[in-house]
């Protein structure tokens, strides 16, 4: 299996989803495919004002208040590397941690 080109990092945007805020608690729906955080607030209040179940509007994954994670690691990132420049970081997987994108080690 040598050759199979495998995900090594996913890029996280940094900004809402839905409202285009910065991120300052980032919210993960469990039940989400993508790896998008949410503004916590964002859907606390969508889940508030709402009647009906909502969904993911980038994966149409159920949301509910129990499928909500706060992102503790995200959060400890972004206090430590402000200003950040892009408007996506990245998560590698091998090394288990939030990265620049320009920090990424390249593959050999
Ligand atoms: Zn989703």
């Amino acid at each position: 299996m040598e050759n199979e080109s495998r995900v090594v990092y996913f890029t996280i945007g940094l900004e809402d989803p839905i409202t285009k805020d910065p991120l300052v608690t980032p919210v993960r729906n469990l039940l989400c495919s993508a790896h998008d955080a949410f503004e916590e607030s964002t859907l606390l209040e969508l889940l508030e004002n709402s009647d009906e179940k909502i969904s993911c509007p980038l994966c149409n994954a159920p949301i509910t208040r129990d499928t909500l994670s706060v992102d503790y690691e995200l959060i400890d990132f972004l206090e430590t590397h402000q200003p950040i420049e892009n408007r996506e970081i990245v998560f590698h997987i091998e090394l288990n941690e939030y990265m620049l994108i320009e920090d990424v080690p390249m593959k050999q």
